[in-house]
């Protein structure tokens, strides 16, 4: 699939040495990415993914938006408040980049429907709230053998973690066990939205080819103090999710 004159126009910044090669976005067009959900972080990731011409972006966020979604929410807006979230956040998406397919999915999928997705995607961003929502999105992708960004944030500090199914450890190996969920728990934007574009930069990066993906590291920014570190992630031999054994492959 080829790009037109226009796409080439649009793109023209992020195309040449130390960026994206013209084959490089060439994949980023017949890309599918799917962002569950698009809030604080996927709200960002999903624009960036937009803006830099993934060819088709799948959103998936339930729920009405309420004030206090507006600290963090990039792709809401005051006149949202009150509306479902995924078709608002679209539609901003959409006014983006015409030259992008975007679809919206106006709730989180369980499990049948996370396996349908991984299936139709080349890579997934994870982004929820909670460890019930992001274990099972990394089964998904596991099962697909499609790669996983999870994005994760508290307070002033955040992670992420690049999954490579087969290859590197996957949130299971990191999390064999469910934290406890804090539906409030607190957040600042600023730290959303940067660990939001650096899971979409990872993404931008693995589809189309350039640098090198954080794969079998996780990304730790403690925002208090400023400090980002690097930690080396192994593989759970007896993972249930990636194993050889595991009843998942
Ligand atoms: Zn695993």
């Amino acid at each position: 699939m080829s790009l037109s004159a226009a796409e080439w126009e649009r793109y023209a910044r992020q195309i040449g040495p130390g960026v994206l090669s013209r084959a490089g976005q060439e994949r980023l067009k017949r890309s599918t990415v799917l962002v569950t959900r698009v809030g604080g972080m996927g709200g960002p990731a999903a624009q960036a993914l937009v803006m830099a011409g993934v060819g088709r972006v799948i959103i998936a966020h339930g729920g009405a938006m309420i004030s206090a979604d507006l600290n963090r929410q990039v792709l809401g807006s005051e006149t949202g408040i009150g509306r479902l979230r995924a078709e608002h956040f679209a539609a901003r998406l959409r006014e983006l980049n015409r030259f992008v397919a975007v679809e919206s999915i106006d709730h989180e999928p369980d499990d049948a429907e996370a396996d349908a997705l991984a299936e139709r995607c080349d890579l997934l961003i994870a982004s929820p709230p909670n460890f019930a929502e992001r274990l099972r999105l990394n089964r998904a992708a596991v099962r697909a053998g499609k790669p996983l960004v999870d994005a994760a944030q508290w307070g002033l500090g955040g992670t992420l973690i690049v999954v490579r199914p087969g290859e590197t450890a996957c949130l299971a190996c990191v999390y064999p066990e469910e934290p406890p969920f804090e539906e409030f728990f607190p957040v600042v934007g600023a730290i959303s939205s940067t660990i939001g574009s650096l899971a979409a930069l990872e993404a931008i990066k693995i589809l189309s080819g350039t640098g090198e993906p954080l794969f079998g590291r996780m990304l730790v920014y403690d925002g208090l103090r400023g400090i980002p570190s690097l930690v080396a992630l192994r593989r759970n031999a007896a993972c249930p999710v990636c194993s050889a054994s595991s009843p998942n492959r």
